[in-house]
């Protein structure tokens, strides 16, 4: 028994709302709704392998600042966002940091790494 799914299309302003027709082994057998040909492999690809950048924030320690943005610096497999967000939140920082700076190299062995998005001074 198949199914559809439905990936909005985010290359241009119109944000087609993409159906991918997928089999009972997630296999795509048809896309349809789609206005151009980079549409279809954007919703294609994000199909097979949906990948985000992780943005969150980290806890500092002797600062007179309590939390501290942090991003990854490569989009990572969405499926890893859960299991990165709880090993960050057991994550402590203290000043100084340089914006940027890596905080957490290969985070969980994603390829990531973890950096700071704001200086932290003191
Ligand atoms: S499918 Fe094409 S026209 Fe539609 S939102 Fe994507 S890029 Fe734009």
């Amino acid at each position: 028994m198949g199914k559809v799914s439905e990936i909005t299309c985010i290359i241009c302003p119109l944000a087609c709302r993409v159906s991918l027709a997928v089999d009972g082994e997630g296999h795509i057998i048809k896309v349809t709704n789609f206005q151009c040909k980079k549409g279809k492999e954007y919703a294609v690809a994000e199909f097979r392998s949906s990948r985000r950048v992780l943005t969150t924030t980290v806890i500092v320690e002797n600062s007179r600042h309590a939390m501290l943005p942090v991003r990854t610096n490569s989009a990572m497999p969405r499926e890893n966002l859960f299991d990165c967000m709880d090993y960050l939140a057991r994550v402590r920082v203290e000043p100084p940091l340089k914006s940027g700076e890596v905080i957490v190299r290969n985070i969980l062995n994603t390829g990531s790494d973890i950096i700071t998005t704001q200086e932290l001074i003191d």
